[in-house]
């Protein structure tokens, strides 16, 4: 008999926040294919501590995330490891989560929901008062196009399909939210219509992979 279903719905445009013990992990479903969440992680016991992008790009030598491959700290410290991913591993590491001057300067006059206020509004449902929160967030499912000249970059749509999900393990006690990002201006979310729409969440205790983690790498002697 299957496990009732402990899956917890992202409203488009909003964030949520929640509490993994290490060893435990969240599997993130992109519910229609064409959703952008932003992730960032923080160290539970000490918010200074949070998931790095620089410093992931250091530890895999990776642009974006392969299976088996670990996020890591400003303090250089495992905090995530992508252990699931079957989308086409279509992922960002480079661009900026959205803020509230994000927006103004796509010429916005009114707030504009963003990743970085529902990051922090999401903690704070948690009773955690975040000191700030990076921009540079794991932007999951967004699609960052490398051109072949290896230096410019082409912001797409998603190419990820419905029910596409990935599976982040906890490498340590960690807070972790998600934004189901509110762009609507850029055009990143699914193919044409650019509207942000609902994604899923379910934190798992066991029964996702264990795929090869590779330790950070080293330069070749
Ligand atoms: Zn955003």
């Amino acid at each position: 008999m299957d496990k009732p279903t402990t899956m917890r719905r992202i409203a488009a445009r909003y964030g949520i926040a929640f509490r993994l013990t290490a060893g435990q992990a969240v599997k993130l479903v992109n519910t229609h294919g064409t959703q952008v969440v932003d992730c960032w992680a923080w160290n539970a016991y000490d918010l200074g501590e949070h998931m790095s992008m620089e410093a992931s790009r250091v530890w895999t030598q990776h642009l974006n995330p392969r299976l088996g491959d670990t996020f890591v700290t400003n303090q250089r410290r495992p905090i995530l490891t992508l252990v699931e991913d079957t989308s086409p591993g279509v992922h960002d590491t480079f661009m900026a989560a959205c803020d509230r001057r994000r927006y103004e300067l796509l010429g916005v006059k009114e707030y504009h929901r963003n990743c970085r206020d529902n990051a922090a509004a999401a903690m704070q449902e948690l009773g955690v008062t975040l000191p700030g929160v990076t921009l540079a967030s794991f932007n999951i499912f967004m699609n960052i196009a490398v051109q072949s000249n290896g230096i410019d970059l082409h912001t797409q749509p998603t190419v990820s399909r419905p029910g596409d999900y990935v599976v982040l393990r906890a490498d340590m006690d960690c807070f972790v939210a998600f934004s189901a990002c509110p762009q609507d201006i850029v055009p990143i979310q699914g193919q044409a219509d650019n509207t942000p729409r609902d994604a899923h969440y379910e934190i798992l205790e066991d029964g996702f992979a264990s795929p090869p983690v590779r330790g950070p790498w080293l330069p070749a002697r």
